[in-house]
């Protein structure tokens, strides 16, 4: 795994090379759509995974935008799972963003009925949302031993989710663990 200074400093030279002086944030912000102001919802415009979450490649690694959102806000990756307080998943508004739990995440989910096909068979141990982030992190170098304990599951459940195994529906970024 690299460190946060080190990923910066390899976008940096990257982007520099197909980008001229435009940074991966100025690259990035450019495809966000904040016409509606400082309290509206800032809605990613490129490419989506399902459920709408934002996503875009830098460097190779394809990056969840709510993620990059927080990092570029905070100047670290968040350690936790990033939730949408507005509800609206491709939203790139660093104020509508908060760092949470497994368990505040799965609370929202059920008082806002997001439910997903995989999550109504009742004994599901993860969130569509959940699963779409764990494909795109572990994508992205994340271990499967580090994904499992922050997720609270097994290693197995997370490969069967990169693998694609579970959850096919979802589709995203999958890789065998
Ligand atoms: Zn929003």
């Amino acid at each position: 795994m690299w460190t946060a200074e080190e990923r910066r400093a390899h976008l940096c030279k990257a982007s520099r090379s197909r980008w001229g002086d435009r940074t991966p944030a100025d690259r990035f912000w450019a495809k966000v759509d904040r016409s509606g102001g400082d309290d509206a919802c800032w809605p990613w415009t490129g490419a989506r995974l399902p459920h709408g979450y934002g996503a875009v490649r830098i460097a190779g690694v394809t990056r969840l935008t709510h993620r990059l959102v927080w990092e570029f806000a905070h100047g670290a990756p968040p350690a936790g799972v990033i939730r949408h307080r507005c509800d609206n998943t491709s939203c790139c508004n660093p104020a509508h963003l908060a760092e949470g739990s497994q368990a505040d995440n799965l609370k929202d989910c059920r008082e806002k009925d997001r439910h997903a096909r995989g999550e109504r068979q009742g004994h599901a141990k993860l969130t569509a949302a959940q699963v779409v982030e764990i494909r795109a992190r572990r994508s992205n170098g994340e271990r499967c031993v580090a994904l499992a304990r922050e997720f609270g599951v097994g290693h197995g459940h997370i490969s069967k989710v990169c693998s694609g195994f579970n959850w096919k529906h979802l589709g995203g970024p999958s890789c065998l663990c």
